[in-house]
């Protein structure tokens, strides 16, 4: 009997991780699946079929698995997003409040030319706090953000609402 499985049907969800009360979806299942993460690398990328885009930005860590086999596919370069102090060239920074306190995330100050356009990644979209630092630091550097891609949406935590409050076309393959 052949099964018609989708993305979602390959993410796991963990309670209380990484502290009580979070249900953690854990996407470490579905890039493990032949079947599933190249569904989901082809369903990341379908919407910007035959649009320009000239680079992947992928946001650490897991916005580093799905956006370099997207980039692969696109036939794009790649370029990370790390959080404070991993990247050795230099860099500019962005600040953003998380539950308790602020992280800093990092760019290297070369790796966008002004009007390049790109495809923002990243695995899942809770308060779109950490995509809006991504964007920000895109923008700065004059990139042109085509679209925002996640395999999972929040809706709940309001980060859909809030990029597209900034302009964003924000694709994602579930809820
Ligand atoms: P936000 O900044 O939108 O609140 O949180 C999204 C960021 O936190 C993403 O980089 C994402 O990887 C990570 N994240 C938050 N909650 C989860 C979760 O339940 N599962 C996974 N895989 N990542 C999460």
């Amino acid at each position: 009997a052949q099964t018609h499985k989708t993305v979602k049907d390959y993410i796991r969800t963990i309670v209380d991780f990484p502290h009580e009360g979070i249900m953690f979806r854990d996407v470490t299942t579905l890039f493990a699946d032949p079947r599933g993460f190249r569904m989901a690398v082809d369903q990341m990328l379908h919407p910007y079929a035959g649009r320009r885009i000239d680079k992947v930005v992928g946001l650490e860590a897991r916005g580093f698995i799905l956006g370099g086999a997207v980039a692969h596919q696109l036939g794009t370069g790649f370029v990370p997003i790390r959080k404070k102090g991993k990247l050795p060239h230099t860099t500019i920074s962005q600040e953003y409040q998380l539950e308790y306190g602020e992280a800093i995330v990092e760019i290297h100050d070369d790796a966008i030319e002004a009007g390049e356009t790109i495809l923002l990644v990243d695995d899942l979209l809770a308060t779109g706090g950490t995509a809006e630092a991504g964007i920000k630091l895109v923008e700065r550097l004059g990139g042109q953000i085509v679209g925002c891609a996640f395999v999972v949406d929040l809706p709940e935590l309001g980060g859909r609402k809030r990029l597209e409050g900034m302009g964003m076309d924000v694709h994602a393959l579930c809820a």
